[in-house]
């Protein structure tokens, strides 16, 4: 029995038919910038997340670089980022001519530590992003404490983490704003790009739309108040993400019991990154540690098993942003020792025991 990493294919059978539905109204009515599905999932998704608004996007990128516009972070401004993310969080950051500043994870959930933030701020910092990496957040309450002792802005990347809580909290309703990105494999995924900000901040959102929207006044459409961009939701994209916003929660409960499957059954020296207490998951990924990721990998490929890693080399040693020089011990270890395993709302118990069963059996 081979198991796919992930099988995006499987994931939207059961939509098949409201997925059609979707667009099939939306090439009748033709709005396809701006449709009246855009504002509807927009008011659906901000109140998933417990904000007030939301504001559709191109993709996740460009939602956090928009946020930093949108906040003045410019040239001159450092911006505290954790080593261990995708590499979109540091791009948006140079993106907008700001320093990206790496700070270390800590060692049990793999997520940005506030100690080390806090030693990574100085006076240019500008803001401080949170990512809340595999599905779980990072401890908002110590980094926005953080943010608010030195006068930052705290953004959280929550790009892998729609629905999750901590203490109560729902990603994206901790920060000044948040990012999401909807890229296709995400616990949102539409069906290509796609991404948006939350904020419970009025003026905030605003002026993301103005910038996303060629900094157009809300007013006058043929007035560019300011010079944005094009960065907008497409109308179909958000007519598919209605559909699957109203199942995101049964899907994220499936990720939970697969999770729960892996703990339970994986052999001891395949450890799954840990849970923090008061934390709530959504399982983006299902990443364990081993002290022998080369021989675990070949074992899955041999059983045609998928896996993965994210990510092999830490955000501060990639060619784009080593002139930073950092040196981030436990962010680099961990690289060496994660691995991803299969994970997603379509996987059956038969599939995550097949797993299970051939882990157990490489080192008997
Ligand atoms: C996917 C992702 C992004 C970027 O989202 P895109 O929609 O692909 O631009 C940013 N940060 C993290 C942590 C991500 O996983």
């Amino acid at each position: 029995m081979s198991v796919p990493f992930l099988d995006l294919k499987a994931v939207h059978h059961e939509l098949r038919d409201e997925l059609d539905l979707a667009w099939k109204s939306v090439v009748q009515h033709g709005h396809f910038l701006g449709g009246p599905e855009v504002e509807r999932f927009e008011d659906e998704f901000a109140a998933y997340c417990e904000t007030s608004k939301c504001v559709g996007v191109g993709n996740g990128t460009d939602a956090l670089e928009l946020i930093l516009l949108a906040i003045g972070v410019g040239p001159g401004d450092e911006v505290v980022v954790p080593a261990n993310t995708f590499a979109a969080t540091a791009e948006a950051v140079r993106a907008v001519g700001a320093r990206p500043r790496f700070a270390d994870v800590l060692p049990d959930t793999l997520l940005l530590d506030p100690d080390s933030a806090a030693a990574a701020i100085n006076w240019r910092t500008a803001a401080l992003i949170g990512v809340h990496l595999f599905g779980q957040l990072a401890d908002v309450s110590r980094l926005e404490a953080l943010a608010a002792r030195h006068g930052l802005a705290f953004i959280e990347d929550a790009a892998q983490a729609h629905g999750a809580r901590l203490d109560g909290r729902r990603a994206g309703s901790a920060g000044h704003a948040a990012a999401f990105s909807f890229y296709p494999g995400k616990n949102l995924g539409a069906l290509g790009d796609g991404g948006a900000v939350v904020t419970d901040d009025p003026a905030l959102a605003d002026r993301v739309r103005q910038l996303a929207n060629h900094g157009r006044s809300a007013r006058d459409r043929n007035c560019h108040e300011v010079s944005g961009r094009n960065s907008r939701l497409d109308t179909l994209q958000a007519a598919v993400l209605l559909a699957k916003l109203s199942r995101l929660d049964r899907d994220n409960d499936r990720r939970r019991s697969v999770m729960a499957r892996y703990r339970a059954w994986l052999p001891d020296w395949c450890t799954p990154v840990a849970v923090a207490p008061g934390a709530a998951p959504v399982h983006h990924l299902a990443v364990v540690r081993t002290a022998d990721r080369e021989r675990v990998a070949e074992t899955l490929t041999a059983a045609q098993i998928g896996w993965g890693v994210h990510y092999p080399v830490p955000c501060h040693l990639q060619p784009a942003f080593e002139e930073f020089g950092e040196r981030l011990p436990v962010a680099e270890r961990a690289a060496g020792e994660i691995l991803s395993l299969p994970m997603s709302p379509s996987l059956s118990d038969g599939e995550v025991a097949r797993v299970c069963e051939v882990l157990r059996g490489a080192r008997t």
